[in-house]
């Protein structure tokens, strides 16, 4: 994996713009990560991807990550802000490229879910049906006793288990950020997701990028790939000469 430069960060948010949500993040890793193929990057386990995004979401915007959330209990406004490192879940070792669970008489095998999975159940609005679609694309084999079962009729209790089996083993793929209001005191944890966060950045910076393009290229009749090519600090100084 390799940090983009501008025009190959307005090209990666181009072409994200023209896939779908859930195929977006594949989109932008296949960009930075020439060496692997788009059916590689797809089948990076959803916590693999997310480190990924987090790395290159760093060398892109920086160390420090700032947003807003509504405090769940008064909804006010807050800013918070993180440092990426400690959004990095520590790697315990590499997920085994196969899980096993047993509870009870059930005995499955089962992989982690990926990004070909998620794009899979993207459309699904039904919850109950989106997780028996994941199941039967992850569970590789399910015995109750020594008969082999589809996935779809495992119980509860057993799926619960794998759920539960797969977060443990990807942690970087469910990230969450304490929060506190200072207005009501109210402390909670809030979902990271580091797709959609960089995914807003990368919207945000490509229309100011593009606007500043403008201004330089009308000022001086630069061509676009020139002006993208100056450092960031060099197009704020011809910036400032221009009155932009
Ligand atoms: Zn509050």
């Amino acid at each position: 994996m390799r940090p983009f430069s501008s025009a190959e960060l307005l090209d990666a948010g181009e072409q994200g713009l023209s896939e779908p949500a859930s195929r977006r993040a594949v989109a932008l890793l296949t960009s930075a990560c020439p060496e692997a193929s788009d059916e590689t990057v797809a089948a990076w386990s959803i916590g693999e991807r997310d480190s990924r995004l987090l790395t290159l979401r760093e060398w892109t915007f920086g160390s420090q990550l700032l947003s807003v959330a509504n405090c769940s209990a008064c909804g006010e406004r807050l800013e918070w802000t993180v440092k990426a490192a400690d959004l990095h879940v520590a790697k315990q070792a590499e997920p085994p490229a196969e899980l096993s669970s047993e509870v009870g008489q059930y005995q499955v095998n089962f992989r982690l879910p990926n990004s070909g999975d998620l794009a899979g159940i993207a459309e699904c609005e039904d919850i109950v049906a989106a997780r028996t679609i994941l199941l039967e694309g992850c569970v590789t084999t399910a015995r109750l006793a020594d008969q082999e079962i589809e996935s779809r009729h495992l119980p509860s209790e057993v799926v619960n288990a794998i759920v539960k089996q797969m977060a443990d083993a990807d942690p970087q793929g469910d990230v969450r950020i304490d929060l506190s209001c200072p207005c009501c005191g109210h402390c909670w944890q809030a979902l990271f997701d580091i797709e959609s966060f960089f995914w807003g950045e990368l919207n945000a910076w490509a229309g100011r990028v593009l606007g500043e393009v403008h201004i330089l290229a009308s000022a001086y009749g630069w061509p676009e790939t020139d002006i993208l090519n100056l450092s960031p600090q060099r197009r704020r100084f011809y910036l400032s000469l221009v009155g932009g």
